[in-house]
């Protein structure tokens, strides 16, 4: 997909929209084109992605197909998928690992699953890896965009993707709004994305739900309750599907104990986490959901054990907004992604001006 176009269409939309925000919303605020809305919701567990939307045009769909309703793989992680890490002797004579899957490498891999994602769409993003690594040693990439020396952030937004493998336009998103900030961001919000959090789930060669260990990770934040009910509540809710298996402890797998922890060093004042395929926006924690991102309305689910929003939205009590898109192998429209964005933008400087 020509990945420009979004931003060429993108341009009036957020300027009309900047325009009226600005007579409406803000005037402590100057608004800038950092606009645009997008939505979320959380993840109704037992369904099946949709089939592609009819009046969806060629030019918007991803060349990959939708996988969330594969046939899980197994639970067991599978070795010989992997390089066997090579010990080479450094100049010093000390062992050093020979694998580096540097941030280059985990965007020439994205760009091979991805249609909607090149390399140099990925590379653009200037991503970094913070210590965050997944079980076969991949980083987990961030994309910063600051607070300015211009102007006071209304605050910190944390944005995840990709949580969940084989849920591909959760990530495909996340490189479209990083586009739009490359554009336009002004410093009205200090940006932190998160676009791949399971890279090993979305990598391999059936991507999948779960992480390498077969975990689901949107099950595996340590919530107050994981310990009285993650398992039982597998167990007896989900029939042990393995697509929902919460690990054997909270916070077990490397994914989740580095998001726990950049949470709490990022300390963001809301949290967007990006699914599909359940056409919905969640909403967990204080103060007030947004009704509505672009044509996703607002659907609260309720918690699970060890879910994101049940850890953040209500252990941590910080508002976590769950943007489910309809698809998880197609993307929305591209008017969609952009409205999406001027949505979310919209709601989240209503709610961080409401005090002020
Ligand atoms: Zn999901």
């Amino acid at each position: 997909m020509n990945t420009t176009k979004l931003g060429r269409t993108a341009k009036p939309s957020i300027y009309f929209i900047t325009l009226l925000l600005g007579a409406t919303l803000l005037s402590a605020c100057a608004l800038a084109p950092e606009y645009q809305p997008s939505t979320a919701a959380s993840e109704p567990d037992n369904q099946v992605p949709s089939e592609a939307s009819p009046g969806i045009s060629e030019a918007t769909v991803e060349s990959e197909e939708p996988k969330s309703n594969a046939t899980p793989p197994a639970i067991e992680s599978s070795p010989e998928s992997l390089p066997e890490p090579e010990v080479s002797l450094s100049f010093f004579g000390l062992p050093k690992p020979d694998v580096d899957y540097g941030v280059i490498d985990l965007c020439e891999e994205i760009s091979k699953k991805l249609g909607s994602v090149s390399t140099q769409d990925c590379l653009n993003q200037h991503m970094y890896s913070n210590g965050g690594f997944s079980v076969l040693g991949r980083p987990i990439a961030l994309r910063e965009y600051p607070e300015l020396p211009t102007r006071e952030a209304l605050g910190r937004v944390l944005l995840i993707g990709g949580i969940h493998g084989d849920e591909y336009s959760s990530v495909s998103i996340m490189f479209k709004w990083m586009e739009i900030l490359n554009e336009f961001h002004t410093g009205v919000f200090h940006w932190n994305f998160v676009p791949v959090t399971n890279p090993d789930g979305l990598l391999r060669e059936d991507s999948r739900r779960q992480n390498e260990n077969g975990v689901d990770l949107n099950r595996n934040f340590p919530s107050a309750d994981w310990n009285d009910s993650a398992e039982s509540f597998w167990l007896d809710n989900t029939d042990s599907n393995e697509r929902r298996y919460p690990g054997e402890q909270g916070g077990s797998e490397p994914e989740v104990a580095w998001l726990v922890d950049h949470i709490k060093n990022f300390q963001p004042d809301v949290i967007i986490s990006v699914h599909a395929p359940y056409h919905l926006v969640d909403y967990d924690g204080p103060p007030e959901a947004p009704d509505q991102l672009g044509n996703l309305q607002l659907n609260r689910l309720g918690v699970y054990p060890g879910s994101l929003g049940n850890y953040a939205g209500v252990d941590l009590d910080k508002p976590i907004v769950t943007i489910e898109l309809p698809y998880a192998g197609i993307m929305p429209s591209e008017s969609q992604i952009s409205e999406m964005w001027t949505d979310l933008v919209a709601w989240l400087i209503q709610e961080r001006t409401k005090d002020r």
